[in-house]
């Protein structure tokens, strides 16, 4: 903050439809993210077109003005009170000023009074389809002067193409997050919020062919609900739900951002371990296997008792060396784990 922001207070006027102005704003997402070359190329060519070393593309919000791009001056943002474009969102088609210092509204800002000294604003302001002021596109010079109608014209023609591509930027933004939700939608099973088994085959393929690429260690954990079906008998379908969903939680809880946990089936889940060799896919499993025991579940005044089985497989460039083989060898020890005994770790 420059010395003047402290001792210069200057009031400023606020249009009328300053609240929704700035929910209009707010639809943007614009404020304080970068700016591109797109919205540099439009300030310069402001600038050239009309003849004067500075031009800006601003957004006005509630206390600040923030500046999306700028030519001739360095500028991030500063209080509304002090810069003229406060006063171009009023609702005037243009505002032009054609000697600050001679303007009672301008005369005492610092950007008036202190160096550059600015003497000329001319600015048009960015309006919505819905007609709010968001910001402006504007011009300033040292020199006191007006602009000529085409100048001025040429000005009003650019602030559409900011206006456009503020719009742009905003679809873009907007579409490649649906995009992401559909993604999600699409990849996720709703009930363990887990990868869906088709998202968990693609990752699995994958996780393989780097496996094979780089000769990492490769781990796959399949497990398995034990006698679930009783739960489901014994206290309800909608309370089978739960426990999955609970155990759908515990394994996101514990499994690291490399690693990937899929529902392969009703009450059967897997998870691939990369670089991982079977000696610490082990370790987790077990761990894992304890926590969904400790895991309480309840049904009314009842709990539920819940444990798993799981088994183990891991790639190794010897005897496994795709993807089946290595879903084979989990589920096997995972067959092994349910004769066994059950709430136990094979591999
Ligand atoms: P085991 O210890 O041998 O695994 O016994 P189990 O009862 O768990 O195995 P089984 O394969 O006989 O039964 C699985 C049950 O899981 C049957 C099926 O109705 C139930 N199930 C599968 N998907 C869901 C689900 O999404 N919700 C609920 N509540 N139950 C499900
Ligand atoms: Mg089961
Ligand atoms: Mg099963």
């Amino acid at each position: 903050m420059s010395a003047a922001e402290n001792t210069v207070t200057m009031l400023y006027p606020r249009p009328a439809d300053d609240q929704s102005r700035l929910a209009a704003l707010y639809r943007y997402d614009a404020l304080e993210t970068a700016s591109c070359d797109d919205f540099t190329f439009l300030t310069e060519l402001a600038a050239k077109v009309c003849d004067v070393p500075y031009a800006f593309i601003t957004l006005v919000d509630a206390e600040r003005v923030f500046v999306k791009s700028f030519t001739g001056l360095a500028v991030d943002s500063m209080p509304r009170g002090q810069c003229y474009c406060s006063l171009a969102v009023l609702g005037d088609e243009a505002t032009e000023i054609c000697d600050l210092s001679k303007d009672a509204r301008t005369a005492g800002m610092p950007l008036t009074t202190e160096a550059p000294f600015m003497r000329m604003y001319s600015s048009v302001p960015l309006t919505t389809s819905d007609g709010h002021a968001i910001g402006t596109l504007c011009v300033m010079n040292t020199k006191a002067g007006c602009l000529s109608t085409a100048q001025r014209e040429m000005l009003r023609k650019l602030a559409r193409q900011v206006m456009a591509l503020l719009e742009l930027r905003a679809n873009e933004k907007a579409l490649k997050a649906s995009m992401d939700e559909l993604e999600m939608l699409a990849t996720t099973d709703e009930l363990t919020g887990l990868h869906n088994r088709r998202s968990l085959m693609n990752r699995l393929k994958f996780e393989v062919a780097r496996t094979r690429r780089f000769r990492t260690p490769l781990s796959a954990v399949m497990v398995d609900v034990d006698h679930f079906k009783n739960i489901n008998d014994e206290f309800g379908h909608q309370v089978g739900d739960e426990v999955l969903a609970a155990i759908g939680r515990l394994v996101r809880e514990n499994v690291r951002v490399i690693d990937v946990a899929g529902r392969y089936g009703g009450e059967e889940l897997c998870i691939l371990l990369p670089n991982t060799p079977l000696d610490g896919a082990r370790k987790f499993a077990e761990t894992l296997r304890s926590r969904i025991e400790a895991q309480v579940h309840s049904a009314g005044a009842r709990t539920v008792p819940v444990t798993a089985s799981l088994g183990v497989g891991s790639f190794n460039h010897m005897d496994i060396d795709d993807a089946e083989m290595l879903l084979k060898q989990a589920d096997a020890a995972l067959y092994r784990a349910k004769t066994n005994g059950r709430n136990r770790v094979e591999g």
